[in-house]
């Protein structure tokens, strides 16, 4: 049984990252912010909360987490292992996370902040039908418009430059303790987050004598084929693929 926590701030593609390797390596991805999305659309007591603390800006709290997650990992639906995502968020919770489970590994994908800013403020999403879009890796056909039902492009109430600049000095004061906790006992790969996402991924398969990933080994040689990086982001396992891409 595999055991991985894959970390990285948003916009690092760490989602997408977890979701290759639980598809190929038969892991459950356990995506913290796909749950807490889940609550948002059925509009659950848990989901207005998180509602209302992201539009401040400001990051879901350690307990809300803890609990969600505590609650996910009973449910033992991971014979094979799993990856976690959004877990741990401080000290307390990485200690009981490795003195509960035997982690195999903990993959950090490190992303420079000016990098996150220019990813994380190219997002747009459909008015109408919810289909994201960034203006990087993924542009409409026609300028501010979906391709798929017409509607008009907006971007996140989220995604501004001032809540991002919150998000992200919280998420290093977060992150740097947790990752002092895993850098002393467990084995860390730090992975350079900026190149193509088979190129990242092979990197973790890599670090932790996975096998490669299928769309690399079918084709050796040249660039991969494959969905653009920004189409590929983890999904909540119920909903239509497009609905709701998270960049996290
Ligand atoms: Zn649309």
């Amino acid at each position: 049984m595999r055991k991985f926590v894959i970390m990285g701030v948003q916009g690092s593609g760490k989602g997408t990252q977890a979701k290759l390797m639980a598809d190929e390596l038969d892991l459950v991805h356990i995506s913290v912010g796909d749950v807490f999305r889940w609550n948002v659309q059925h509009h659950t007591k848990i989901g207005a909360q998180v509602r209302r603390i992201v539009a401040s800006g400001h990051l879901v709290g350690d307990d809300l987490v803890e609990s969600v997650v505590r609650t996910r990992l009973t449910e033992h639906d991971w014979n094979y292992g799993f990856i976690i995502d959004g877990f741990p968020r401080n000290a307390r919770q990485a200690e009981f996370f490795l003195e509960s489970y035997d982690i195999d590994g903990v993959i950090y994908l490190d992303l420079p902040d000016e990098e996150v800013v220019r990813r994380v403020l190219a997002r747009r999403l459909c008015s109408r039908c919810g289909l994201d879009y960034n203006l990087i890796a993924s542009r409409p056909q026609v300028e501010d418009t979906c391709d798929v039902c017409g509607g008009a492009l907006v971007t996140r109430s989220d995604d501004n430059p001032e809540a991002l600049a919150v998000r992200l000095s919280e998420y290093h004061a977060k992150t740097r303790p947790v990752m002092d906790i895993f850098q002393r006992k467990e084995h860390v790969a730090v992975v350079d987050a900026r190149r193509s996402v088979l190129e990242v991924q092979a990197e973790i398969r890599e670090h932790f004598d996975l096998p490669s990933p299928r769309a690399l080994a079918a084709r050796p040689a040249g660039r991969a084929a494959g969905p653009p990086a920004d189409r590929m982001n983890g999904q909540p396992s119920d909903q239509p693929a497009a609905a709701d891409r998270s960049a996290s």
